[in-house]
């Protein structure tokens, strides 16, 4: 009989904190009271089981989570995507392994170098933001020389046995093809503490000859002109035009070369993606190598492995020329800088 008072005492307090958990029916919410048990407490909403989060798709992905750029992003996962994973080649399924290589994967482990505290979490439970976040100190800029990022996987993936983290469409568009806790193999030595991205465009010559098969005027102003045999994957058919409408001419290595400039869209995507990982990864701060005058570096640096930063290719190896002279760093920088 005593416990009666305690009883209601103890409904009144239940169904007080019911209510304050579950606000108001959502219009789709279920109705019975089997399917409460599938509404979320802890978040106070409705919950169906089997009901698909979709990304809004601008995240990129870093050890499993998503971080917003503000730019169109499509993953390995979505349909259109590119999938560095997959040990098989993307033209020719029936195949794995690159047509130059013997193991079937294009990606690796980021290993070399790792002290003591890293490298033992990382081996006994796999790559956790944090400590990834102690490891990439570096986002190295390239040029694909394949001219779309369709064209750039089919040569990375199927031929070359490589991959990038990141490809840029002529568009804008950004293909992630792994997850950035992959060692991605891009730039060599550098793969172990750096972000790759591959920007889809022919790149510098010595002369224009090679310009000439991909430029052409269009509506009295220089346009690309991508060659049939080029993959376009889900590249929209539209005139796409270089940011500047001259070639550009430039120093590279101390040697000339000639070369279009990037689209604006290309320009507006990078800038968003610099901006994401400069803040995602606070050891890789958004600058370029300089020259004692201040002026952005356009060959191989002192202690490339040293500089924290962004970098082109050509910071890193003489034997590389991209991104080339065209890439106009000031502009990127200060676009990326107002973003972040
Ligand atoms: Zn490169």
């Amino acid at each position: 009989m005593r416990a009666w008072p305690l009883l209601l005492v103890l409904v009144v307090t239940c169904s007080t904190r019911r209510k304050d958990v579950f606000p108001a029916e959502a219009p789709d919410a279920p109705q019975d009271a089997s399917r409460d048990a599938s509404r979320d407490a802890s978040r106070g909403s409705a919950v169906r089981a089997g009901a698909e989060l979709k990304r809004t798709g601008d995240e990129i992905i870093v050890c499993g989570r998503l971080f917003h750029t503000g730019a169109r992003v499509v993953t390995w996962m979505d349909a259109s995507g590119f999938d560095a994973y997959r040990p098989h080649r993307w033209r020719d399924p029936s195949q794995t392994a690159a047509r130059d290589r013997e193991g079937a994967n294009r990606y690796g482990t980021r290993r070399r170098g790792l002290p003591v505290e890293i490298a033992e979490p990382v081996h006994r439970r796999g790559w956790k933001l944090k400590e990834l976040q102690k490891v990439v100190s570096q986002v190295v800029v390239h040029y694909d020389a394949a001219g779309t990022a369709a064209q750039c996987f089919k040569v990375l993936h199927d031929v070359r046995g490589l991959s990038a983290h990141f490809l840029l469409d002529v568009d804008g568009t950004i293909y992630q093809t792994l997850d950035l806790k992959e060692r991605a193999w891009h730039a060599g030595t550098a793969n172990d503490r750096s972000v790759g991205i591959e920007i889809a465009q022919i790149g510098a010559y010595r002369d224009l000859e090679t310009l000439g098969r991909w430029y052409a005027i269009r509506q009295g102003r220089a346009a690309l002109t991508l060659p049939k045999w080029v993959s376009r994957g889900a590249l929209p058919d539209h005139l796409y035009r270089p940011a500047r409408q001259q070639p550009v001419r430039g120093r590279v290595h101390g040697v000339e070369y000639v070369q279009y400039d990037y689209t604006d869209a290309q320009y507006e995507a990078l800038a968003r993606l610099l901006a994401t990982l400069a803040r995602v990864f606070p050891n890789a701060p958004l600058d370029a190598p300089r020259t004692a005058d201040g002026a952005v570096a356009t060959r191989v640096i002192d202690d490339p492995l040293g500089f924290a930063g962004v970098l082109g290719h050509y910071h890193l190896t003489t034997g590389k020329v991209d991104p080339g002279p065209a890439l106009d760093w000031p502009r990127l920088l200060q676009r990326a800088k107002a973003i972040r």
